[in-house]
């Protein structure tokens, strides 16, 4: 694959803290996202805001005005992972769909396009600016817009089951299913919005388990072994 992207849950980077920050495996991420830029694969990254703050964490605030602060919460988070990125050597790039002033750049395809053909590492921060939305959706609009050969999701499980595995023993993992499966048995592996934009788009996504050793490097280079 040529160009990628990856999604990384606000939490995945707060660690064992589950809030914040914890460099440890923020920077354990970044070195491996190294070893596949360095093969000369183009990565586009978008991270959620769950660590600090969800628009449906409040439920006394406006919601729009709840997003706006989980959006914050999502630039934050990009700001700090790309400078441990260029901490271990790779040359970044932050968009958002709104102008952060001096903070990051203002999100446009050519942009973009440019700095991925530079080599840099593009961060896509802030979702897709609007409220009721989500960054599940902030990837997959990203991903088809920048025409990326697919989707990678990091998440705390490793792959997509017919059944919550904590709850069901016998919860069988799916090597391959389609995102209408997804939809019509609620398996809640993406937002409906995000779901279906990948359906139409035909956007394939590919599910994994971060916490696994060198998860990123495996599924991107020919031992995935989540949910396609
Ligand atoms: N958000 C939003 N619009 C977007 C993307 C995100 O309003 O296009 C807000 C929303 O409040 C969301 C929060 O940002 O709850 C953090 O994003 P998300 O929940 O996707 O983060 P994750 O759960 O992946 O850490």
């Amino acid at each position: 694959m040529k160009r990628v992207f990856l999604k990384l849950s606000g939490e995945a980077l707060a660690g064992e803290k589950h809030t914040g920050f914890d460099e440890p495996t923020v920077t354990e991420v970044a070195k491996q996202v190294k070893q596949i830029a360095d093969k000369g694969i183009q990565i586009g990254i978008v991270i959620g805001g769950g660590n600090f703050w969800r628009g449906r964490t409040s439920e006394t605030i406006d919601r729009p005005k709840a997003d706006q602060i989980g959006m914050l919460a999502t630039i934050m988070n990009c700001i700090y992972v790309s400078e441990i990125f260029r901490s271990v050597g790779m040359d970044t790039e932050i968009f958002t769909p709104f102008l952060c002033g001096s903070m990051t750049k203002l999100f446009s395809k050519d942009e973009a396009d440019k700095c991925f053909n530079e080599g840099k590492i593009v961060f896509f921060a802030g979702g897709t600016g609007h409220p009721y939305f989500s960054t599940d959706t902030g990837i997959v609009l990203r991903a088809i817009e920048m025409e990326a050969e697919g989707i990678y999701l990091a998440k705390a499980i490793d792959g997509v089951y017919d059944s919550d595995p904590k709850l069901n023993p016998a919860a069988k993992k799916y090597d391959e299913v389609s995102i209408q499966e997804v939809i019509d048995q609620k398996l809640a592996v993406v937002d409906l919005t995000a779901s279906i934009m990948c359906m139409e788009n035909k956007m394939p996504m590919y599910v994994f388990g971060l916490n696994e050793e060198n998860s990123i490097v495996k599924a991107m280079s020919g031992e995935f072994n989540g949910t396609k």
